[in-house]
């Protein structure tokens, strides 16, 4: 059998990444509005970076990440041999540990400068069982805000990822946003125990997981998919009811913001996400249809101690990611047509091939002018010229005889309406760029 794309991969083809292309220019635009640039931070790590920024019990890196060694320290290990920290690669299982350390080795956001405004689109991998809406490569598009507390910047970052969603399409009514703040060092290490404890007083109704969960990281458990979990972790205490005076007042702030700019959202307090590193905001978007159970399209918060966890000085930070193929998904469902890749402004059709080297001549000289132009290269019949053009999209078929090369001029077919002009060869040029403005 062919070999086939590696499983929970998936190819992007020429449709797919026209609009991938073209996603990723509506974000830099979107996102550029608030400041954001883009960087591009290298898709391995050192798994030490994902192990002290995402956190060693979370689920991505216990179990999700793919770990990769060059050939010589993969025959070192397989030998018994040990292979050294810096040595120990892992492929990004996401965009923020990768974009906080580039900005702390960096040193971008040096002390009393204004905040680091970053953005980046690119494939992240996570070894998860593939499903519907979850594959082991995907790409994401995210943001990354370093060196500024205030709520206004969590306001205007989850404003800006709805005008974006809205800005390529999703519909609003489909989406839901969800919000919750999970507390700071001060509040959360009690509110953590209060959970624990009330799922020791639950430990006949919790699963394996859940138990274990309740040891290492109890909030964990309010992303349980089983049943009989949701139902105990419903009535499980609040972190909204156990926030401090700073936490409740900032992220009262966050909500007022969004209220003010008409940004409809829900509160949530069991929305945790599922990475160690967040702190205060956190914020979800789903989708109502076409993603069944993987209905997250993009989600983010705060995480005011992630640069001091890869050794750089306190800085704020605050970001999210989006997920293309769910958003692709969510657009299909919605009733979106991928645009078509294949566009063709001049198809140059031969009557026979003692004009190959005129109509040659006449595609490279469109082409030098900006236009994409094409031309068969296989010796068809004019008949199977006109439905190659038709099947490439082509606005239009200028057709080129013997007659028509003596001539100096040759038919150019409007592909839409079926009219024809007839167009000395010296002008085709000229008249296609009139025609086809
Ligand atoms: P996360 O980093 O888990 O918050 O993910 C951010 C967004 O990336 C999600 O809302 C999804 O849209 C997308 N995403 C995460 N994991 C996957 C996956 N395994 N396959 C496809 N998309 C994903």
């Amino acid at each position: 059998m062919a070999i086939q794309a590696p499983e929970g991969t998936r190819d992007l083809l020429p449709d797919e990444a026209l609009f991938w292309t073209r996603f990723k220019e509506t974000a830099a635009e979107v996102f550029g509005r608030y400041g954001y640039v883009l960087v591009e931070t290298p898709v391995i790590e050192q798994t030490e970076l994902f192990v002290r920024g995402i956190g060693e019990a979370t689920d991505v890196v216990s179990k999700e990440m793919f770990t990769a060694l060059s050939g010589e320290n993969l025959k070192r290990l397989l030998e018994g041999g040990t292979v050294k920290a810096k040595s120990r690669l892992s492929l990004r299982p996401e965009g923020t540990a990768g974009v906080v350390r580039a900005v702390v080795q960096h040193d971008l956001v040096p002390q009393g400068a204004a905040p680091a405004k970053l953005m980046y689109a690119g494939p992240m991998f996570r070894a998860e069982r593939p499903q519907k809406g979850r594959q082991r490569q995907f790409n994401q598009v995210g943001v990354e805000c370093l060196g500024a507390e205030a709520p206004s910047i969590d306001a205007e970052a989850i404003i800006m990822l709805m005008r974006f969603f809205e800005k390529v399409g999703i519909p609003r009514a489909s989406m839901r946003l969800l919000v919750n703040s999970m507390g700071c060092e001060t509040c959360r290490p009690a509110y953590r125990d209060l959970v624990r404890a009330y799922m020791d007083e639950h430990a006949g109704e919790l699963c394996e997981t859940c138990l274990t969960r309740a040891e290492v990281n109890p909030l964990r458990a309010f992303d349980c998919k089983n049943p009989g979990c949701a139902a105990v972790m419903e009535d499980a205490p609040k972190i909204t009811d156990h926030l401090c005076d700073d936490c409740k007042a900032h992220y009262a702030e966050v909500l007022g913001l969004l209220e003010g700019a008409g940004v409809a959202y829900e509160e949530d307090p069991k929305l945790v996400r599922g990475l160690d590193y967040y702190t205060r905001t956190v914020f979800e978007v789903q989708v109502t249809d076409g993603l069944g159970s993987q209905n997250a399209i993009g989600g983010g918060g705060r995480y005011d101690k992630l640069a001091e966890e890869v050794g750089g000085r306190s800085t704020p930070g605050l970001g999210f990611a989006l997920g293309y193929e769910r958003c692709l998904m969510a657009l299909e469902a919605a009733g979106m047509e991928l645009p078509r890749a294949q566009r063709c402004d001049l198809f140059v059709a031969c009557v026979d091939d003692t004009v190959r080297a005129q109509a040659f001549a006449l595609v490279q000289e469109c082409r030098d002018a900006g236009y994409r132009c094409e031309m068969d290269h296989q010796g068809r019949s004019l008949k199977s010229q006109f439905k190659l053009a038709d099947k490439l999209g082509a606005a239009r078929v200028a057709v080129l005889g013997p007659d028509e090369v003596a001539a100096g001029k040759v038919t150019v077919r409007d592909m839409g309406t079926h009219d024809e002009v007839l167009v000395s060869i010296t002008d085709l040029v000229s008249e296609l760029g009139s025609a086809l403005l």
